[in-house]
This record gives C-alpha cells, structure tokens and sequence, in this order.
C-alpha cells in the first residue's frame, strides 16, 4: 500500500513538475514576443502621509495577455529575471514612467507626485543603466526629482561598490531611491549605512499581523527607529486596515501605501481619485 500511494506521489509530483517548466517555458516565449507590442500597462498605487494625503504612487507592472488575461507581476517578473528579458522590460517600465511624469507635470493636482519604480538586481547591475536611465528622463521631459527607485536587498550584499556609484550618480541629477521590502532579505547593517537611500520600505509580511503578533511588531519598531537613526524615510506597504494603520502610526511610521487607500489602478482612476480628494 505504502508502496504505491510513494510511487503515485512521486509520479503526480513528477506530473507537476513538467507542467510547471511547459508552463514557464511557454510563459518566456510569450514574453519574448510581447516585449515588442503593447501589452505590458503600469497600474499605480497610492502612498499618502500621516494626514491621508496622497504625496506619491507605485508603479506596479501589469501583463495584459491576449488569451490569459491579466498576468501579475508575480508570475512573470522572475521567469523575465531568469531569462534576462528584465533589462528589455525593465527599460519599458522606466521609460513608460517617465512619460507618465512628464504628463502629471502639466496636471496641477498631479504634478508633485512620486513615483516610485521597481528596479531588479539584474537591471539595475547593467553597465549602461546610469546614462540609458538619465538619457529616458531628458528625452521624456520628466523631472528626476520626482522619480524613486525602489532596490532590493540582493543589491546590498552583492557588488555594493558598484552599487553606490550608481546611486550617487542618479541622485546628482535629483532621483531618489527606497529600499523595498525591508527585512526580508540578508542585508548588513554595515552597509546599509553606506548606502546613499531615502527611505525604507517595511514589508508587507510584517505589517500583516503586526496587531497580533509581538514579533511583527518588534520588527516594525525596529525599522522606524533604524530609519530614524540613520535619517531615512519610512514607509509601510501593505497597509489594509485602519488599526494598522494607527499602530504603525504610533511607532513613527506616517507614511503607508496599501489596499485601505487603493490598489493598484488604472492611470485614469488614479487621477480620477485624485481629482475627486482635491474637490472634496
Ligand atoms: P512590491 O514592489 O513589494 O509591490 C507591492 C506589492 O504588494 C504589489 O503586488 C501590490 O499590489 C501588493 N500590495 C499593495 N498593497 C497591498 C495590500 O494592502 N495587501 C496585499 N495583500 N497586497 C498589497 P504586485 O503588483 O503583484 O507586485 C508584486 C511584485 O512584483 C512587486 O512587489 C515587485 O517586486 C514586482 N514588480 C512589480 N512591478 C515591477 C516592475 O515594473 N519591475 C520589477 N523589476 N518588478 C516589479
Ligand atoms: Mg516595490
Ligand atoms: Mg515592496
Ligand atoms: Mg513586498
């Protein structure tokens, strides 16, 4: 019996397992020929301050494919990693940004916002990212200073020379950067003193049970008063609650992003959103 229920298991989690690579290999090749049409959108997600004012948003990438509807970014981004197709989609993704800025600039409501970008590792580690970056803003016409970059922590532990150079050249011409998903990864606090950040992103797996769990909540407090110490901003994603964001609030962390003040949304709802906090 016990024999059989291991080789059928084993022969089900074989199964599985070649669906899943027929899958992600059908996924690249898909992705492979989307880079060329249109179907890749940003959607936008508010960041608001400790009054509900809405200072910034996320760009966070959408796949709107043909037959499979809309794919997220959760799916897609790390079969773009593996194969290297991130640098191409990447470059859309700031490039598209950039225009978005250039756009709200001309918007009185729209015009002081943020907008954060998401960079992966691979990305950003590309020789030319610094000069193909800085050349997307003055073709576009966008203004640096509203751009952010939002790395992750592999950037820290690897290569961190290389790093900062890039950093520091971005922020010469007014762009920001924010340390994404903070405490989920193996970063050293030796570096990132010396890393040239803003702001640090608490993650949404500790803001999650942050009411609930003493641990969570330890966490959170210890990044708003690393923040703090070493003159950074903070913010929290993932933020879905009023007591969370009360309790984040008195910890010192103002500033959330998260599904009580929006998800992620077309252009024309953001603005719309927006426009309808300016008239009320
Ligand atoms: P992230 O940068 O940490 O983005 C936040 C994720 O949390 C988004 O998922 C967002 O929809 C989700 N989220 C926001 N508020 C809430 C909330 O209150 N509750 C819950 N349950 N979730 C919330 P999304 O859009 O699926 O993106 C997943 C990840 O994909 C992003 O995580 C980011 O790492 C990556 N990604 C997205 N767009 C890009 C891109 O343009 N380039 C790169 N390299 N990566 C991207
Ligand atoms: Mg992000
Ligand atoms: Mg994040
Ligand atoms: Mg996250």
């Amino acid at each position: 019996e016990a024999k059989r229920d291991g080789r059928n298991t084993l022969r089900f989690f074989h199964n599985n397992m070649e669906s899943d690579v027929t899958y992600r290999m059908a996924l690249e090749m898909e992705l492979r020929e989307s880079l060329g049409k249109s179907e890749f959108v940003l959607h936008y997600q508010p960041q608001v301050d400790g009054s509900g004012t809405v200072v910034g948003v996320e760009a966070l990438l959408r796949w709107n494919h043909i037959k499979r509807g809309i794919v997220g970014p959760a799916v897609f981004v790390p079969i773009a990693e593996a194969s290297g197709l991130i640098v191409q989609l990447g470059s859309w993704v700031i490039r598209s940004a950039c225009q978005q800025l250039a756009e709200w600039a001309a918007v009185p409501e729209m015009a002081h916002l943020t907008l954060a970008v998401n960079v992966s590792a691979r990305q950003f580690r590309q020789q030319d990212f610094v000069s193909e970056t800085l050349a997307t803003i003055a073709e576009t016409g966008a203004r640096p200073d509203r751009l952010k970059l939002e790395l992750t922590e592999t950037l820290l532990i690897e290569n961190v020379e290389d790093t900062i150079g890039k950093m520091r050249q971005l922020k010469q011409s007014g762009i920001s950067f924010a340390l994404d998903d903070f405490g989920t990864g193996y970063s050293s606090l030796s570096y990132l003193k010396l890393l040239p950040l803003d702001q640090l992103k608490i993650d949404r797996s500790f803001v999650r049970d942050v009411l609930v769990d003493p641990n969570d909540a330890s966490i959170a407090r210890s990044i708003v008063a690393l923040g703090q110490a070493l003159g950074l901003a903070i913010i929290a994603e993932g933020v879905e609650t009023e007591a969370q964001r009360a309790f984040l609030a008195e910890l010192g962390c103002e500033c959330c992003q998260g599904y009580l003040f929006g998800r992620p949304m077309e252009v024309h709802l953001l603005e719309a959103m927006i426009r309808d906090m300016h008239s009320a």
